[in-house]
């Protein structure tokens, strides 16, 4: 159970969000271990080859799961982070749009890619990045989620992407 570790933060970053502060989970030693156990858990590393994590904290647990995995990392970065030839895509926010991107040549035609963010709200930043992945010609294979607001129905722009979430709001 990783509940323990998240920290309700009302009103951050705005009036009305109840903000899942992630950081007591890893300060904790027994709290990030659990949970990029549980990631490894939740969908079989066999299936996929390669670990993409949407900036910034899908990188935490992205990196330590493809390293844990002895798998690579993909960054899914905001715009104007990536210094190579990048895909971008942009996507609605409840005010305004933000935009992400990745490397043309960050997986290789095919590769079949776990996507990973720290919590699954509206579900567009992740909607976002599967376009990005399949834009470069790979393939992906499911999403895990430390935290899913279930309450927002994010799942129904994944398609028929599988989601996975370590807990469940
Ligand atoms: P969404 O695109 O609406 O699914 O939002 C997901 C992204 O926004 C993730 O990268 C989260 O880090 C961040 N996010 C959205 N809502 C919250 C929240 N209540 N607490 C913490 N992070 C959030």
């Amino acid at each position: 159970m990783i509940e323990q570790y998240i920290r309700d933060v009302h009103d951050f970053p705005k009036d009305g969000i109840v903000f899942k502060d992630i950081t007591p989970l890893l300060q904790d030693p027994e709290g990030l271990n659990r949970s990029i156990l549980g990631l490894a858990e939740a969908v079989d590393p066999d299936s996929y080859d390669v670990v993409c994590g949407i900036e910034s904290r899908g990188f935490i647990f992205g990196t330590a799961l493809a390293h844990h995995l002895g798998k690579g990392f993909i960054p899914i970065r905001k715009p104007g982070k990536l210094p190579w030839k990048t895909a971008s895509e942009t996507y609605e926010l409840e005010y305004g749009t933000d935009t992400i991107e990745i490397h043309v040549d960050a997986v290789e035609s095919g590769g079949r890619v776990l996507m990973v963010d720290d919590l699954l709200a509206t579900g567009g930043t992740m909607e976002a990045g599967l376009k990005l992945v399949r834009r470069i010609g790979a393939v992906p294979v499911a999403c895990c989620f430390v935290i899913e607001l279930s309450f927002l129905n994010g799942r129904k722009l994944l398609g028929d992407v599988p989601a996975h979430s370590l807990m469940t709001v």
